[in-house]
């Protein structure tokens, strides 16, 4: 069978790619591997991504996708962005990260944003391939719901009144920005 890796740790985000990816592939993770994920230096999502695809691509002989996403939020000057996971790692958890957003939007009106997340895919020997999906919604006011990961719980979609973290996980899958950018992906490279 042919082998991809998915060059993540974060459990959440191998879970929905691995969905998404053909059975024909057999989903190789860099925890697996023992391969550590590298620095993430660059100053926007594609810099990131296509820095995670190269980097693991030096470990592997077969194809490797990885992504870069985020919660930007426009009350906060679309902060914390590429560094949503910096910001749960300096506030301890997920669930204090998030805390800390709604205090700061506590008096805003506008509770607009949107999860982004770059893709990309790098077959060995060849250049890397990004596209990028975005979701637009809201921020809730409370943090509600158990399913999902990372700041699903204070998301609710555009045309919906429940947070990611409220709604079945396989609808989630097939509708967040992950999804988007995977179908345009899909697109390019059709063995996907
Ligand atoms: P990074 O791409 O490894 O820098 O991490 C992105 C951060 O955004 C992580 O902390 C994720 O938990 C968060 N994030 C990305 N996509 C989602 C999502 O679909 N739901 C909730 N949080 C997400």
């Amino acid at each position: 069978m042919k082998k991809i890796l998915i060059g993540t740790h974060n459990k959440g985000k191998f879970r929905e790619i691995a969905y998404l990816i053909s059975k024909k592939y057999v989903k190789i993770s860099p925890f697996s591997l023992k391969i550590k994920s590298p620095k993430e230096t660059g100053k926007s999502f594609n810099e990131n991504s296509k820095l995670k695809a190269n980097f693991f691509s030096r470990f592997v002989k077969f194809p490797v996708i990885s992504d870069d996403s985020g919660l930007c939020i426009k009350a906060l000057k679309n902060s914390p962005g590429i560094y949503s996971a910096r910001l749960a790692k300096r506030k301890g958890s997920f669930f204090n990260a998030m805390k800390f957003i709604l205090k700061k939007l506590k008096n805003k009106n506008n509770r607009d944003a949107f999860f982004i997340c770059s893709l990309s895919f790098k077959v060995p020997n060849r250049k890397v391939i990004t596209v990028k999906g975005k979701i637009r919604g809201k921020i809730s006011h409370k943090i509600l719901g158990k399913k999902g990961f990372g700041y699903d719980p204070i998301f609710i979609p555009n045309s919906y009144r429940i947070t990611f973290g409220e709604m079945n996980k396989f609808k989630k899958i097939k509708m967040d920005h992950r999804f988007i950018a995977f179908k345009k992906l899909k697109k390019k490279i059709r063995t996907l």
